[in-house]
């Protein structure tokens, strides 16, 4: 699944090469990936060809703006018209982590009015939400590149394959003959239109917590988040949306690797020093992850269908059986509340 370094490649990326671009047309081959409005998506949906339409309709003749990111979701804002609305000095770096975002003050309650600040325009127009869940991705291809083959599963005997593929779900075409494609193998990512002033009640807007690349995310207030779940064990606090956003679990096992601690602990039996160190490597690993776009062990592929590198610098993630890169001890791996944690047993206590 991807974490936040994936997805922030992906945003970055998009962001670079949809900006200003109109949809000329799209495309809907599996109309539950679409959906309509702010309430929550479920997993079960039905959506019906009347929504479709309008999804479609919505779409045609929007340009892009920009491509923004919070948490996991990926926000793509519209307008219409021959000029992009002023942008502020600011606007698109919601996706530049560490570059200006963490200028502003952010309070947790009011991310919204961050994404507003952060060039998200409440301007009457639309925005897509997308989730990318557990395997949606995009891949964009100019004009020119339409023949090119992708494997968009990570196996070396993965077949390459035309776009739009088998597990193709929405096409969108470009007025410069460009395309996007949704892509999702397990299909439980989705793509949602909203007015930009429904923003405000998108739930999976609001329940995240702090962006952990933010300059607001400071150590305080990172032992006063931890100290709320004294009884949990480490390595779910850290992938717990609610607190700190964007973290599953390739970056939790690598953080804990690093930081020297077993995935297991119980957050009460840490000291103030340790937790410190946790905070530090959450937002060194998770820089490295951006650095190098993404790890590519999982299922994430970058929008022109290559791999991230971030795999290289795996200490333990999908490394259980191997010899630790530090010490030599086999790499262990538990499972922590449901989820396989990987970790060298000498080298995290
Ligand atoms: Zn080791």
């Amino acid at each position: 699944m991807p974490e936040l370094p994936e997805v922030e490649t992906v945003v970055r990326e998009l962001n670079r090469k949809l900006k200003n671009k109109t949809i000329k047309s799209v495309e809907v081959l599996l109309p539950k990936i679409v959906s309509l409005g702010p309430g929550t998506v479920s997993p079960k949906r039905q959506v019906s060809s009347s929504k479709v339409s309008k999804f479609i309709r919505l779409l045609k003749g929007q340009k892009i703006r920009l491509v923004a990111r919070r948490a996991k979701l990926l926000i793509f804002d519209f307008y219409r018209g021959t000029r992009a609305p002023n942008l502020t000095r600011s606007s698109g770096t919601l996706s530049q982590v560490g570059e200006g975002v963490g200028e502003r003050q952010v309070n947790q309650n009011t991310e919204l009015t961050t994404l507003r600040q952060m060039g998200v325009k409440i301007d009457g127009s639309l925005a897509m939400l997308v989730h990318l869940k557990m395997t949606g991705q995009f891949i964009y291809l100019k004009k020119t590149q339409l023949n090119k083959k992708i494997r968009i599963l990570n196996k070396a005997n993965a077949s390459l394959l035309l776009m739009p593929c088998k597990y193709t779900h929405v096409i969108f075409s470009f007025t410069d003959g460009s395309k996007l494609f949704f892509n999702d193998l397990r299909q439980f990512g989705y793509l949602k239109l909203v007015a930009d002033s429904e923003l405000d009640c998108v739930k999976e807007l609001k329940d995240f917590g702090y962006e952990p690349l933010d300059k607001s995310f400071t150590l305080e207030k990172y032992l006063e988040i931890v100290k709320t779940r004294p009884n949990g064990k480490i390595k779910q606090v850290l992938m717990d949306p609610k607190l700190v956003a964007g973290i599953g679990n390739i970056y939790s096992d690598e953080i804990l690797f690093h930081a020297g601690v077993r995935p297991g602990r119980k957050v009460s039996s840490l000291k103030h020093q340790v937790l410190g160190m946790i905070f530090n490597e959450i937002k060194r690993v998770l820089r490295k992850g951006i650095e190098t776009k993404g790890s590519s062990v999982g299922d994430f592929i970058r929008t022109d269908g290559s791999w991230g590198r971030m795999g290289k610098y795996h200490y333990v993630y999908g490394r259980a059986g191997q010899e630790c890169k530090k010490c030599g001890t086999i790499v262990k791996s538990e499972k922590f509340n449901g989820r396989t944690g990987s970790f060298c047993p000498s080298c995290q206590v």
